[in-house]
């Protein structure tokens, strides 16, 4: 899915100055944000005072929405540059487009990971027909800069690795958990993991101290290590933990983020990650002007223009220690 914002603002993220180096309990709210027309989404990263969790820079959740007599999802092509795009879904279905040619069409608990490297296009839509709910996450990756001009590439797994435990069914999006190695690409050490909980269930997750988490709660009602989590929520929980205690009241999907915390400082404006501002205004220079991102075929719609940059210079920030 795209940033849709047109008042995209220019943030800088990463750095060890906002990493909780203990286990913390930190409620993040959602900010809520329109896509297009219909679609309203809940956004959890970047949040106030919580850009990144490891290198996951950028959580949407979406639904679930009745879409039974409407367009449903319609993202227009726009452009990626140094990220990842993790597509998640629990109900409905999203049909992929991107520069490379690729077309598929991504259903519940199937990885759909895009990995833009230096560059790429896509469009996103719900298919007709479709089914009569969609409900779904859209998360971005930040690649270090090691691997940030990649040569673009999209993957679709459709039979991921699971955990399973009295209760618990747990998909290995991204990572690996419990020995459980999910087969996407991954640049930096990093999991992400789909939580299903039948109601009444109580267990605990192998954690990695070194690493830092969050879930985000997507349905029911549970507690993740003693908190109450709602869904459209999400849960900080910093590093330093060997084990996560879950409690599901009744059945309950939640996603499981986490990784080493993202030592480089990022620079995220609209559909890019950068950094620096010019690497920034020439992506949106060759998104507008250019041929750099590719051509999306089959879509029924334009592209989407970018936002203008923000007037005012962005000053990088020292790293906080
Ligand atoms: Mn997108």
């Amino acid at each position: 899915m795209s940033n849709l914002d047109r008042q995209a603002a220019l943030s800088v993220c990463g750095g060890r100055g906002f990493v909780a180096a203990e286990p913390v309990r930190e409620l993040l709210s959602p900010r809520r944000v329109k896509l297009g027309e219909s679609t309203e989404v809940r956004r959890l990263l970047p949040n106030l005072g919580r850009r990144m969790v490891g290198a996951w820079a950028f959580v949407d959740h979406y639904g679930p929405d009745d879409i039974a007599d409407e367009p449903g999802m319609q993202v227009p092509p726009h452009p990626h540059m140094g990220l990842q795009t993790v597509s998640w879904l629990h109900e409905g279905e999203v049909l992929h487009r991107d520069s490379l040619g690729s077309l598929a069409t991504v259903r519940p608990r199937e990885l759909g990971l895009m990995t833009s490297g230096r560059a790429i296009s896509h469009s996103e839509e719900s298919p007709a027909p479709h089914a009569r709910l969609l409900h779904g996450a859209q998360l971005w990756v930040a690649l270090p800069d090691a691997h940030r001009d990649v040569e673009p590439h999209f993957q679709h797994h459709a039979n991921l690795p699971t955990v399973i435990a009295p209760g618990l069914t747990a998909t290995v999006i991204l990572g690996e958990l419990d020995g459980a190695v999910s087969p996407g690409t991954t640049y930096s050490p990093l999991v992400g993991a789909d939580l299903a909980l039948t109601g009444g269930t109580e267990t605990a997750l192998p954690l990695d101290p070194d690493f830092e988490y969050a879930v985000l709660a997507m349905s029911g009602e549970a507690s993740v290590d003693g908190v109450p989590v709602e869904p459209g929520s999400m849960l900080y929980l910093g590093c330093g933990r060997t084990e996560l205690p879950l409690r599901a009241v009744s059945d309950t999907g939640l996603m499981l983020l986490g990784g080493e915390p993202f030592e480089e400082e990022i620079v995220m404006w609209w559909n890019f990650v950068a950094r620096t501002q010019d690497d920034i205004a020439q992506a949106r220079e060759d998104w507008m002007h250019g041929d750099r991102f590719g051509t999306v075929r089959g879509y029924d719609g334009a592209p989407i223009p970018a936002p203008t940059l923000p007037p005012v210079p962005l000053k990088p920030r020292g790293r906080v220690r």
